[in-house]
């Protein structure tokens, strides 16, 4: 938990481009954006992958949620669209073992993914 980069983004000890934050969550820009909105959406609390999610992930997932419609407003691609994608394990390309939600905008996606 101690190495994890997201942990260290929560904590305020690597510096990151908030757009949404409350109690339990964050909301920050990609660090290399794949799209013109590109963004994660992550849980405050350590949780390394989907694979661990408990009730207390779920009611936080959940309010990631709940939180996405007024996000997508605010970064302008409620009406031009997005995709919201959590890579899990080595198949899924995770690289951050923190769970994230990116939301990806502004441009039209490809489906399927590579
Ligand atoms: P994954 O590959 O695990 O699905 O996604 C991890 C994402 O985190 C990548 O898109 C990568 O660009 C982003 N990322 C990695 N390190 C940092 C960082 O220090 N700051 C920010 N803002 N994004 C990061
Ligand atoms: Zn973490």
């Amino acid at each position: 938990m101690n190495d994890c980069i997201f942990c260290k983004i929560v904590n305020g000890e690597i510096p990151s481009n908030k757009v949404y934050e409350d109690d339990k969550i964050l909301s920050f820009k990609d660090l290399n954006p794949e799209a013109p909105v590109h963004v994660l959406i992550i849980p405050k609390k350590h949780i390394s992958s989907l694979n661990e999610v408990d009730d207390e992930a779920a009611e936080t997932i959940a309010h990631i949620f709940k939180i996405v419609p007024k996000l997508v407003k605010e970064l302008g691609i409620d009406e031009g669209g997005y995709r919201i994608v959590s890579n899990c394990g080595e198949d899924g390309g995770q690289s951050v073992p923190h769970v994230h939600f990116h939301l990806l905008g502004g441009r039209s996606l490809n489906w399927p993914p590579g």
